[in-house]
């Protein structure tokens, strides 16, 4: 074994992923490239504390959907981990179970630039921002300046951890398909195939 090498990276895509769509995939393939990613994980959220308020689709749904949508990427995956867990879905206990199961390898969790805004008001976000590093990658709509601005001022020693970069931008959204599919409207090429079948086999969101 060469002790010199550098660790290995797995790359985490966490989100609720109801449906996935062609903006996850994008941003998970690019950023796998661009750290040399040894594969991503995407990992479907059971009970995603921050969507209370609408109905998410059943794990079971959602992390069906992953799989056909990844299974023709050889450096893909999808894992149930958070489906299989009790309560809500918190973004620490996944990178420690993630830790335990990959423990020689550097973790880089990847989030379009809404989400990687968000990540202080994350639960023990001094845990979360140590135990991985954070790639935001562009979003149309969303700007994350403002936020390495307050981590710059807050979190200083996190810096080296986060990383901002762009992905050819799509202004695709879960929520946009989901109303598409409601008012009748095609959803075809905003998503993968399997998964828009999918959607009409299962007869999701049009309730
Ligand atoms: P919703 O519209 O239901 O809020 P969403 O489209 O934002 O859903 P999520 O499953 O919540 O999808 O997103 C999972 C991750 O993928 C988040 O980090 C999100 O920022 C990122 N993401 C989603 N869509 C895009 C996109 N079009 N471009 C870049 N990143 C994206």
């Amino acid at each position: 074994m060469n002790i010199n090498a550098p660790p290995k990276r797995i790359g985490i895509m966490g989100g609720t992923f109801d449906p996935l769509h062609y903006g996850h995939l994008v941003a998970a393939e690019m950023a796998r490239h661009e750290f040399a990613l040894e594969k991503v994980i995407f990992i479907p959220t059971g009970n995603p504390p921050h969507k209370v308020g609408r109905r998410v689709t059943s794990p079971g749904d959602r992390y069906e959907m992953v799989k056909r949508a990844v299974r023709d990427n050889r450096f893909f995956e999808v894992s149930d981990l958070e489906i299989l867990r009790e309560g809500y879905s918190y973004t620490v206990d996944t990178l420690k179970d993630m830790h335990e199961l990959y423990p020689q390898h550097e973790l880089y969790f990847i989030t379009g630039a809404d989400a990687f805004r968000e990540i202080f008001t994350w639960r023990e976000v001094q845990s979360v921002l140590s135990l991985s590093h954070f790639i935001g990658a562009s979003r149309p709509g969303f700007d994350p300046h403002e936020f390495l601005e307050e981590l710059k001022r807050d979190y200083p020693e996190f810096l080296p951890h986060m990383h901002l970069f762009d992905v050819p931008a799509l202004a695709i959204s879960s929520t946009d398909i989901r109303s598409r599919v409601k008012e009748g409207k095609p959803i075809r090429y905003l998503l993968p195939e399997s998964v828009r079948l999918y959607i009409e086999e299962a007869d999701l969101y049009r309730a």
